[in-house]
């Protein structure tokens, strides 16, 4: 394709200013990982409060306008600095708060003290989302004393507890963040060499499930046979979820098809860790079952544990159940099928009550239109090679709240993450060499937006 808005030089030149940075951006991510920002109740909450004032002081650096908002929730961090009159205005996005470490045995190096190993960065937060805070602070860096448009960022600080005052920040702040594109670092990349944009998010529920049998546990000797235990109650109606394929059995839900990308059994394997011998479950391409149908996780269970285990019948037992959805399924509906479902299957008259305890809408974007087109245009520039569009399996759901708020702006997903970042699990990781595409990427996209003005 010819280039329009940007020559060649121009284009080598920003990618180059952005190699310089970034020994500094990196040394910078390194300092913010650091900080244990878990936005999750159970932990410090000062140290999220920390990590925001340190994403603060960084703007404030680049000539930002700062303020850190709180609307009763975990901190935010708005900045703002001014283009050129009439250049258009992007909204950055990203979060500085961070998932808990899990099980710190299952990391090979403290969570929070980042190392290089490989050419990858291991640490939690070092690419969800603390690597996106970096790639917005590379870019305005790139363009430091000659920004080409308007920015605003706005960096959250409880993505990874569900974003619960994002509405209220939204009501309050919204007019601050109204810009002609968002640019939402928080997905990933294809795979290493070959960028993406993110186009459709699917939603989910959570939910738990109880199944009460007795109204109190009794001798498995004297009573079993006859009365039901409710744990193998809540065992025999969880299995009803899923079809002898593996699909989901809940009926109603819509189904939608993931676009032709080349993905095999193989590499699903590889990346997934699926044992061998073990089979995939559920019908359609591999991306289809990913991205755009629902599928159901049993992630939580109260039982009575193998240790404590004695010759009872439990009278009660509960599974907290995760599901997710197409993108353009409505959450409150899928949670009334999901309902419905457990108590037309509940096993042996068994008392089941289903309680929703989260839910969020998926995301799919009519990815066309200029903004679009200079999108994937910076795309090719800092990698080489045409960008895919690309589903994710996951939910972001305050996306959801965006395109709401802002039905006029582009909403182009990015983000740092390739297929063995392992966000949210032990040994998250980034790799260096797709991150500093990621920064040169988001750069010249701020250039090319620029030099798009009428
Ligand atoms: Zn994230």
């Amino acid at each position: 394709m010819t280039d329009d808005v940007l020559t060649a030089d121009q284009i080598q030149q920003i990618r180059e200013r952005v190699d310089a940075l970034m020994p500094e951006v990196r040394a910078d991510l390194e300092a913010l990982v650091r900080i244990p920002s878990v936005s999750a109740a159970s932990f410090d909450q000062a140290e999220v409060a920390r990590s925001a004032e340190a994403v603060a002081e960084l703007l404030r650096a680049e000539g930002l306008e700062v303020e850190v908002v709180s609307e009763g929730g975990r901190p935010a961090v708005i900045g703002h600095i001014d283009g050129p009159e009439g250049a258009p205005t992007v909204t950055l996005y990203a979060h500085h708060d961070v998932q808990p470490p899990g099980d710190e045995g299952d990391w090979d190096s403290a969570p929070f003290e980042p190392i290089e190993r490989d050419g990858r960065l291991y640490g939690r937060g070092a690419a969800d989302d603390k690597a996106g805070v970096l790639a917005h602070i590379a870019a305005l860096r790139a363009h430091r004393g000659s920004l080409p448009v308007g920015v605003t960022v706005f960096v959250e600080g409880e993505e990874e507890s569900g974003s619960p005052s994002l509405p209220a920040i939204l009501e309050r702040h919204g007019d601050r963040l109204a810009a002609d594109a968002i640019v939402i670092a928080d997905s990933g990349n294809w795979a290493i060499g070959t960028p993406a944009l993110t186009t459709t998010l699917r939603g989910g529920i959570r939910v738990v499930v109880r199944v009460e049998t007795l109204d109190h546990s009794v001798h498995s000797g004297m009573f079993g046979g006859p009365a039901p235990d409710a744990v193998t109650a809540l065992i025999k109606l969880l299995a009803t979820l899923h079809d002898d394929e593996g699909n989901v059995a809940v009926q109603g839900l819509e189904v939608g098809e993931a676009a032709d990308l080349d993905y095999d059994e193989a590499r699903f394997r590889a990346e997934s860790g699926l044992l061998d011998g073990v089979e995939l479950i559920g019908t359609g391409s591999i991306l289809t079952r990913l991205w755009n149908k629902p599928s159901i996780t049993t992630i939580g269970m109260d039982v009575t544990s193998v240790a404590k285990a004695s010759n009872t019948l439990a009278a009660r037992a509960a599974a907290k159940v995760s599901m997710r959805l197409a993108p353009t399924q409505d959450p409150l509906a899928a949670f009334e099928l999901l309902q419905q479902h457990l108590l037309d299957h509940a096993p042996w008259g068994a008392k089941v009550t289903v309680e929703l305890e989260e839910h969020g809408s998926g995301f799919a974007a009519d990815a066309n239109g200029p903004l679009y087109d200079q999108a994937r245009a910076s795309f090719r520039d800092a990698w080489g090679v045409e960008p895919v569009d690309m589903g994710v399996g996951g939910s972001i759901p305050f996306i959801s709240d965006f395109a709401a708020r802002f039905p006029q702006a582009a909403i182009i997903v990015t983000g740092v993450e390739d297929p063995d970042t392992r966000a949210h699990g032990a040994n998250e990781s980034l790799h260096l060499e797709e991150f500093a595409r990621v920064c040169a990427a988001e750069a010249i996209f701020l250039a090319r937006l620029g030099a798009t003005r009428s």
